[in-house]
């Protein structure tokens, strides 16, 4: 396709962005640009596949240590090729279904199959789009919603070793008998478990003194521990050296002068916002010093008409927040760009949770940061052991923190880790969004019992407000 294109909408990125097309759109001509796999990060290389992984971990790390309840199993093996041929046989067709929907059956939507940056604008103000592969669109108004990108450590990219991320460790021919993983965030925890659970020995080189350090510390070190218990964890190392080895295999020279030796190396150091692939200057957007599409709390960038919502504009790089934020896009597209009662993106309470082995989630303040807030705060710590349904599991390392302030029993933080920490903590990711009270969460509701929430139940009850 090489003639302009004039439409009222370009979207750039087919994660979040494609979602903002609805019937309400019909009588808007859109472009949708997509340089990757359609559907985005979340459907095909992110939280969709990593948890379908995650379960088949949790059954064979169930097995593993079913002898502790009396229950004597073992996992006799793993069908890895039979695991991704699960994961990717849903996820494919979804992603190929949804790409198709827009090209096939959404008339008033172009799909571009390319990478796409600004190019100024026109005579008319309208924002120039040019696509890798020579195809020019005008549009009236933009989304960038175009997401973000493993970073690769200069020492690993610079080295031409073989090394994976999460676009493409999912789908490694057979499970590699030793894996590194460099990187200490949510994705290599989560990684971690997946390949220590399913069969491969793991090592993590983590820069830092612990692992999961965006946490609250108690939560950091417990995980650390535990991690350290099963994995073969090197906290405060650098790699200085990596090399392919002619087996295949790979060897990283660590900072003491040792080497590491696995099969892989995954590395999952972080990610970047893709907003420094954009030419976004050429309109006017700015990027902040992360990277990151600068925004109002609106979605609106510095540049007129150019909207932006997700990981490229968003710290928080969370599908739930990119959704929200995309909702609120939406919303304000069809108000007007000027209009005066545009809605607000609320980042007030962000949860996230981390799909590792214990399961962990947050939301609201750390300790840390509630004292360093210089705020008057209750703490209280309560051990999944402490509840009936903890006993049942014979659960040992899981425990929920509660952070309230004093005197008004304002909610202030919660941080879990432990089984199903993730849906654990759901209550107070609502109570705090609607303003009630520890006292008003642990007593103005029933808490199924035994279920595993009364570690939260007791941990709002012990809090001396
Ligand atoms: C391994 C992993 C696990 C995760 N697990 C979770 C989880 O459990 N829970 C959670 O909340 N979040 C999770 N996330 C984060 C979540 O996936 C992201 O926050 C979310 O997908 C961001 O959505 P988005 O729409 O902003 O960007 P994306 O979904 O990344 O969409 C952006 C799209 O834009 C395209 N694009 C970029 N630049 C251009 C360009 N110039 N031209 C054309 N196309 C372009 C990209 O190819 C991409 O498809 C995970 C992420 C990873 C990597």
């Amino acid at each position: 396709m090489t003639a302009t294109q004039v439409v009222d909408l370009a979207i750039i990125g087919s994660g979040s962005g494609n979602s903002i097309p609805d019937e309400r759109f019909a009588d808007t001509t859109i472009a949708i640009f997509e340089e990757g796999v359609y559907g985005g990060t979340c459907l095909n290389v992110g939280c969709i596949p990593t948890k379908m992984f995650v379960y088949a971990a949790e059954v064979a790390e169930i097995a593993t240590h079913g002898a502790r309840l009396g229950v004597h199993a073992k996992v006799d093996s793993v069908d890895w090729p039979g695991i991704v041929n699960r994961v990717f046989g849903r996820i494919d067709p979804i992603s190929e279904g949804g790409k198709e929907y827009r090209t096939d059956r959404c008339d008033n939507i172009t799909v571009y199959s390319s990478h796409v940056e600004f190019d100024g604008r026109d005579d008319d103000g309208l924002c120039r789009l040019v696509t890798a592969d020579g195809a020019t669109v005008l549009a009236r108004e933009v989304v960038v919603a175009a997401g973000s990108r493993a970073t690769i450590p200069p020492v690993i990219a610079d080295s031409g070793v073989r090394y994976y991320t999460n676009n493409d460790v999912m789908r490694l021919p057979e499970l590699p008998e030793h894996l590194i993983i460099l990187g200490s965030g949510y994705i290599a925890a989560e990684f971690a478990h997946v390949f220590g659970a399913l069969g491969s020995a793991v090592s993590i080189v983590a820069r830092g003194p612990a692992l999961l350090r965006k946490q609250d510390a108690d939560i950091s070190n417990r995980f650390t521990e535990v991690a350290q218990a099963k994995w073969d964890v090197h906290l405060d190392t650098a790699v200085t050296a990596a090399q392919d080895l002619p087996d295949g295999g790979v060897r990283l020279t660590l900072g003491d002068g040792t080497h590491l030796e696995a099969d892989a190396l995954l590395v999952a150091t972080g990610r970047v916002p893709n907003g420094d692939r954009l030419n976004a200057g050429s309109v006017g957007i700015e990027l902040d010093d992360e990277g990151r599409v600068r925004c109002d709390a609106h979605g609106r960038t510095a540049a007129r008409g150019v909207w932006t919502l997700g990981d490229v504009s968003s710290p928080y790089q969370l599908k739930h927040v990119a959704n929200h934020e995309e909702r609120v896009v939406q919303a304000n597209l069809l108000k007007g760009w000027d209009s005066p009662d545009l809605e607000s993106f609320d980042h007030r309470h962000v949860p996230a949770a981390v799909f590792t082995h214990p399961q962990i989630a947050s939301v609201g303040l750390t300790e840390e940061e509630a004292r360093d807030q210089h705020l008057d705060i209750a703490v209280k710590v309560q051990a999944y052991g402490d509840v009936a349904y903890g006993w049942a599991m014979e659960d040992t390392t899981g425990f929920c923190k509660i952070i309230a302030e004093r005197g008004t029993g304002r909610l202030l933080g919660a941080h879990i880790i432990g089984p199903q920490a993730p849906t654990v903590i759901q209550p107070v990711i609502q109570a705090m969004h609607f303003g009630q009270t520890a006292h008003e969460l642990a007593r103005g509701q029933y808490w199924i019992h035994p279920a595993m929430p009364e570690v939260l139940e007791n941990a709002l009850l012990g809090l001396e407000i």
